[in-house]
C-alpha cells in the first residue's frame, strides 16, 4: 500500500506569476514529502527555468505560442483558451506514457481550462487558491453582480459604505474588483471561475484561526472540501522566478540598525508607481526621520528606468538616511529584528509573510484583493493602518510615526506577534494547517 502511494504522480498547474507561482512549488515541496511526485507543465509565457531551483519536480513545456500581454484580465482568459488543447495533450501522452497513475491535477484557481481537461480525462481535480478564503467568496458575490448596475449603485456613497450580507464588516467598496475600466472582463473572469468548476475539492494558502468564518461560509457554498493549509512559506520558502538577483546588502545595513527602527517598504513584483506618489513618498519617510529599507523595482514608475526621477538632494539624503534595493530577500528582511514596521501593497503572500514575523504593516492596496486583504489587517486582525486618497508626505510621516514609534504601533505589534504564534502553531504537529495538509492526503489516496 505504501509504495502505491510513493509512486503517485500530482499534476501542478500554476499560474505564470510570482506571486502565484511561489505557493505553488511550496505546496509541491509539501506533497514531496508526504510521498508523492509533482509534474508541472508550464507554457512558454513566464516559463521558469526551473531544474535547479525545484530538483524534485519534472517540468514539461508545453505551447501557449499565441499568448499576447493583453492586460492582466484580458490574458487570463486568453490564457486559459489557448492552452486548453496543449494541456489536454500533454496529459494524455502522460497517462499513455507511464500508466494510469496520476493521482490527481491540482491547478490554481485561475487557470480554470484544466477542470474541463481533468473531468473530460477523468481525473481527479483540485483547486489551489493562492488568496484569501475571503477572496473566494467574494468571487461568489462578484459573479452574480451585473457590472452596469454595480457601477451606478457604488455613484452613491451609501451603497459603498454598505456591509456585504452575511460578510461583516466588508463593504461594497471593499470588494476585490479589478479597475473599474476593466469591470465587466473582470466579474466574466469571477463567473468563469466559479462556474467552470469541476474540482472536488479546494486547498487554500491560508489559516483557519485569520479566517474562520469565511471558510466556514466557503465550505458551506461549495459544498466540497476546503482544505487551509498556509502559510506554505514557514515549512518551505523556495521562490518562484527570480524577479531580480536578491540584493543581499540591505541585510548589512540592517545589521547596523536599531531594533525595530526600520520601516521596510515594497509594493510586491507587479505594482508600479506614479513620479509624484515616489516623490511624495520619499519626502514622508525622510520627515519620519525614521531608518528606512525601500524596494523599488527598476522600471516600476513609468517612464523611467529607476530612480533618476528623485531630485539629486533627495537620492542622497534617502541614501544616508535609508537604503534603496532593487529586490530584497523579503521573508529574511521581515525577520530581521531592526524591522519595525512594512509598508505593504498588501499582496497576500506579502501579508502572510509580514503577520508569520509579527510585523505591523502600512497597507497602501493597489488593486483587486489587496483592497480586501488590508481592511482585514486594518478592521479585523487590527495589526496594521490604511493609507487612504493620494498618497502626501505628511499623511507618510505621520502613518510612519503612528506605526514605529507611537503607543499605537506597539499594541498593534502586540497583536501581530500573538498571530504570528498562532501562524507557527498552525504548521506544527496536531496544528489546523498541519491536520488539514494529513486530511488532504488521506483524500488524494482515496480519490
Ligand atoms: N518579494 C521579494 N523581494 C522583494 C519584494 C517582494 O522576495 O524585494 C517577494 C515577497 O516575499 C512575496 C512576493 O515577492 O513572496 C510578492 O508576492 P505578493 O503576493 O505579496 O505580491 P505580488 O507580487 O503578487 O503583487
Amino acid at each position: 500500500m505504501e509504495k502505491r502511494v510513493e509512486k503517485r504522480r500530482i499534476v501542478l498547474v500554476p499560474l505564470p506569476l510570482l506571486g502565484h507561482f511561489t505557493p505553488m512549488m511550496q505546496l509541491g515541496q509539501a506533497l514531496i514529502l508526504k510521498g508523492f511526485s509533482i509534474i508541472v507543465p508550464q507554457g512558454e509565457f513566464n516559463r521558469v527555468n526551473s531544474s535547479q531551483k525545484f530538483p524534485g519536480f519534472q517540468f514539461i513545456t508545453i505551447p501557449d505560442s499565441e499568448l499576447e500581454a493583453n492586460g492582466p484580465v484580458g490574458s487570463l482568459t486568453q490564457l486559459n483558451k489557448i492552452m486548453e488543447a496543449s494541456f489536454k495533450d500533454c496529459i494524455r501522452q502522460l497517462l499513455k506514457q507511464q500508466g494510469n497513475d496520476i493521482a490527481c491535477i491540482i491547478y490554481d484557481e485561475f487557470m480554470y481550462f484544466c477542470g474541463a481537461v481533468a473531468e473530460e480525462l477523468k481525473l481527479p481535480n483540485f483547486i489551489f487558491s493562492t488568496q484569501t478564503a475571503t477572496h473566494k467568496v467574494c468571487c461568489n458575490v462578484l459573479s452574480k453582480l451585473n457590472a452596469k448596475k454595480y457601477l451606478i449603485d457604488m455613484e452613491e456613497h451609501d451603497v459603498q459604505n454598505k456591509v456585504v450580507e452575511n460578510m461583516h464588516p466588508l463593504r461594497y467598496k471593499d470588494l476585490p474588483t479589478a479597475t473599474f475600466g476593466e469591470l465587466e472582463p473582470f466579474l466574466e473572469l469571477c463567473r468563469d471561475v466559479v462556474n467552470k468548476r469541476t474540482a472536488s475539492a479546494v486547498i487554500i494558502n491560508t489559516v483557519t484561526c485569520l479566517e474562520s468564518s469565511s471558510l466556514t461560509r466557503l465550505q458551506q457554498e461549495l459544498q466540497i472540501p476546503v482544505y487551509p493549509l498556509g502559510p506554505l512559506h514557514i515549512t518551505d520558502s523556495s521562490t518562484g522566478f527570480t524577479v531580480l538577483q536578491e540584493d543581499r546588502s540591505c541585510v548589512e545595513w540592517l545589521n547596523k540598525q536599531k531594533p525595530r527602527s526600520v520601516i521596510y517598504i515594497s509594493l510586491g513584483s507587479k505594482a508600479h508607481m506614479e513620479t509624484k506618489e515616489m516623490l511624495e513618498m520619499a519626502w514622508g519617510l525622510l520627515n519620519s526621520n525614521q531608518p528606512f529599507l525601500w524596494v523599488i523595482r527598476p522600471g516600476s514608475v513609468a517612464g523611467f528606468e529607476w530612480i533618476e526621477l528623485l531630485p539629486e538632494e533627495v537620492i542622497k539624503m534617502v541614501t544616508e538616511r535609508g537604503y534603496i534595493a532593487k529586490w530584497a530577500p523579503q521573508i529574511e528582511v521581515l525577520g530581521h529584528p531592526a524591522v519595525g514596521g512594512f509598508w505593504s501593497h498588501c499582496g497576500w503572500n506579502s501579508t502572510l509573510e509580514s503577520i508569520v514575523e509579527g510585523v505591523p504593516m502600512i497597507c497602501r492596496p493597489l488593486q483587486g484583493e489587496q483592497k480586501l486583504n488590508a481592511m482585514y489587517i486594518e478592521s479585523v486582525w487590527k495589526i496594521g493602518i490604511q493609507l487612504e486618497g493620494e498618497v502626501e508626505r505628511e499623511g507618510v510621516e505621520r502613518a510612519v510615526k503612528r506605526l514605529i514609534i507611537d503607543e499605537e504601533g506597539a499594541a498593534m505589534r502586540e497583536r501581530a506577534l500573538d498571530l504570528k504564534e498562532k501562524l507557527n502553531a498552525s504548521v506544527r504537529s496536531g496544528g489546523s494547517s498541519y491536520n488539514a495538509l494529513d486530511e488532504l492526503v488521506k483524500f488524494l489516496n482515496t480519490e
